[in-house]
């Protein structure tokens, strides 16, 4: 009998390690899959290098336990590799999860239901079926532009190092961007690697696996993300481990894949806030991509038009290595940036709401319609209007259960929080004072799509956000309706915004993009670049339309910095401003940050444990060099009933913030049940939204 280690799924209690001990009749490699006994119950878990000389020395003086055995190894899958392990060691670790939990709940969830006879006949089942094909011809290769050519013999140079650094493709959109992913991972296949490509929206995966399947025909690509059915997740996961897919192109969840042949890791707009997981281990995949390209020694381009300033600092200070694409390929021209100041547009009464659209952005969307060319307006923010609200008294749709607005969606009749879930028919009068005129507030895209419909008569409207698009299949038949022409305006929220190439767009109007310009989180105004940058390279992309293509911007704030450096498609500018700006008050990426967050049924028990915490950290001498924020609320406090609050640490070094968290999260689980009544609380390591 030897002893042996297994990580299984429980979160990591004080003192105890979500490694087990078990004994095994035959020694089983780390990285195995096996059944084990827990408690009452039998888990699936990982057999893990254990440490024994420390379980030994914590578990000295004590009466040695009788080890239960492993119940079933699952030999017929090959162990995961040391490099996969080193990767989910390091996401555990930085992000404060236990190892247990993060390496089975990255795994498909379908092998921790399987024996080891149902997966044996899935493994043969896929060698079978792959083994008859065979590679094909290399397709067509559109012709490089001399800047694309450039940039791949550079990249090409780099990737041939021992261990590169990570790399940004710092390119304008439609600049090319991926036919230098394309090239790349050609060179990887060529020289017998995979090639793992990361996007950010499970609506571009199949555009880009389109794109990837023609020009590798014969080459084994899979696509893994959570669209997919547990049983397709398997094949595709398992395509990758046993090392027969080539490609495999996913969203954040595919940088856990294991990759035996690993040779380049993509991550296509690198800036994209959805690479950040946002429950359980709250990590990054853009980060832990460089992290693995580095375990790997593989080169790891990250792309985008408007790096996260995270990125762009590094590639200013030479941490990581840049190669710019500055020009469209194609005539196709970057739109003429008209901002329009909203103020000087007159209302219909002095004391009337603002118009929808300014009279000058009809009147051009109209001379568009008329040549047969498409607009595209994008507002961020779905349904008809935000709030329903009573003129008699002052009775407003609030959700009962949030510190929220429901909002009222015309088309289904109903109010529906956004942030529970809870919704109800619209009420006939006013529940407080049986008013019958109760009204609208504000705009969303329903009511936009209704007023351009109104102002422009004749016009094909069509509406794109997640209302319109939840049952399967709506949003790519709405998508071939704007590429086949038939329509005219298309109106979204940000969902419209990314990726799509459509061809006969030429202009582009943000409706209200002003409330990001003074939100309370100091990355706002870095995403409102970002996405307004993405929506004006929308425009324009066919070269063969004549005229130039416009974005249009309705703001009140017409001289704010931002839009100055919109104006002229500068975003080494608007960087430059920004980065000044979050160097002087302290912020990322001059520290670094964590979020420690708690619910509880009242905001006195959440601040308390919050502080009790922070008590907690400072008994411990790393912190020192810490800052502790106060407790504060998130925009939305209240959350289906349960109150929220939050408290940010802030660190000048990395390392000290990380030896802080790794000393003290341990031991929140004991502090919470000191304090009755919190119901979760997590850290966010590197939080996005604040
Ligand atoms: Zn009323
Ligand atoms: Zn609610």
């Amino acid at each position: 009998m030897t002893r042996i280690g297994v990580a299984i799924d429980a979160p990591q209690y004080a003192g105890m390690s979500s490694l087990l001990t078990y004994e095994s009749e035959q020694p089983l490699v780390p990285g195995t899959l096996a059944r084990v006994p827990l408690g009452r119950r039998e888990v699936t878990g990982l057999v893990w290098d254990a440490d024994f000389a420390a379980i030994d020395a914590a578990a000295a003086g004590t009466p040695p336990m009788t080890l239960r055995p492993v119940i079933e190894a699952i030999s017929a899958l090959p162990p995961l590799p040391a490099d996969w392990r080193a990767l989910v060691e390091f996401t555990a670790r930085y992000y404060q999860r236990s190892l247990g939990e993060v390496a089975l709940a990255v795994l498909p969830p379908e092998l921790r239901k399987l024996d080891d006879t149902a997966i044996a006949k899935r493994v043969k089942k896929k060698r079978d079926h792959l083994l008859p094909e065979a590679v094909g011809a290399s397709a067509q290769r559109p012709e490089l532009t001399a800047e694309q050519a450039a940039a791949m013999d550079t990249l090409a140079a780099w990737a041939a190092e021992p261990a590169p650094p990570p790399t940004l493709l710092f390119g304008v959109t439609g600049s090319g961007k991926t036919e230098v992913y394309l090239r790349l991972a050609e060179q990887a296949l060529a020289a017998g690697k995979q090639a793992l490509i990361l996007v950010p929206e499970i609506n571009l995966t199949p555009q880009l696996e389109q794109r990837f399947a023609a020009r590798f025909p014969g080459r084994r690509l899979v696509s893994l993300h959570s669209a997919l059915t547990p049983a397709q997740r398997l094949q595709h996961w398992l395509s990758a481990h046993l090392g027969e897919a080539d490609l495999v192109l996913g969203t954040r969840l595919a940088i856990f894949a294991s990759l035996p042949r690993l040779g380049l890791v993509v991550v296509d707009e690198e800036h994209d806030p959805s690479y950040k997981q946002q429950d359980g281990a709250r990590y990054s995949a853009r980060d832990l991509a460089v992290y693995r390209g580095h375990l790997a020694r593989v080169p790891v381009l990250l792309g985008s038009a408007t790096p996260s300033l995270e990125t762009w600092s590094h590639a200013q200070t030479g941490r990581y290595r840049q190669v710019t694409l500055s020009e469209r390929v194609g005539q196709g021209a970057l739109p003429t940036v008209r901002l329009l100041d909203m103020a000087t547009v007159p209302r219909a009464a002095p004391r009337a709401p603002p118009q929808a659209l300014a009279p000058q952005l009809v009147a051009a969307i109209q001379a568009r319609v008329a040549r047969g060319e498409q607009s595209l307006l994008f507002l961020n923010r779905r349904g008809f209007a935000p709030v329903l609200h009573c003129p008699a008294c002052t009775w407003k749709s609030g959700c009962p259960h949030c510190s929220a607005w429901r909002v009222f969606h015309k088309g289904e009749r109903i109010l529906r929080c956004h942030h529970c879930g809870t919704q109800e028919p619209v009420p006939r009068a006013c529940p407080d004072c049986g008013n019958l005129d109760i009204e609208p507030m504000g705009r969303g895209t329903e009511r936009l799509e209704e007023q351009v419909a109104e102002l422009l008569p004749g016009a094909r409207v069509l509406r794109i956000d997640a209302d319109t698009t939840r049952a399967k299949g709506t949003l790519e038949a709405q998508l071939a309706a704007v590429h086949e022409g038939v329509v005219d305006v298309l109106v979204g929220t940000q969902m419209v915004t990314k990726g799509h190439d459509f061809r006969r767009v030429t202009l582009v109007a943000a409706v209200n993009p002003d409330s990001a310009l003074f939100a309370a989180d100091f990355r706002a105004p870095e995403r409102l670049f970002a996405l307004l940058m993405q929506a004006g390279g929308r425009a324009g992309r066919d070269a063969g339309i004549a005229g130039g293509s416009e974005m249009w911007v309705q703001t009140y704030n017409p001289g704010h910095a931002l839009f100055e450096a919109l104006k002229k498609h500068d975003f080494a500018a608007f960087a430059t401003t920004q980065l000044a700006e979050r160097e002087s008050a302290g912020l990322p990426p001059y520290s670094h940050l964590a979020l420690l967050r708690a619910e509880a049924r009242t905001e006195d028990v959440a601040e308390a444990f919050l502080r009790a915490a922070r008590d907690l950290a400072r008994t411990y001498p790393e912190a020192a060099d810490v800052m502790f924020y106060a407790p504060v609320p998130p925009s939305v406090a209240k959350v289906a009933g349960f109150e929220r609050r939050q408290m940010l640490v802030e660190c000048a070094s990395r390392a000290t913030l990380q030896r802080l968290l790794a000393l003290f999260t341990p031991e929140l689980p004991a502090l919470k049940n000191a304090h009755r009544g919190i119901v979760r609380w997590a850290i966010d390591v590197d939080p996005l939204g604040i």
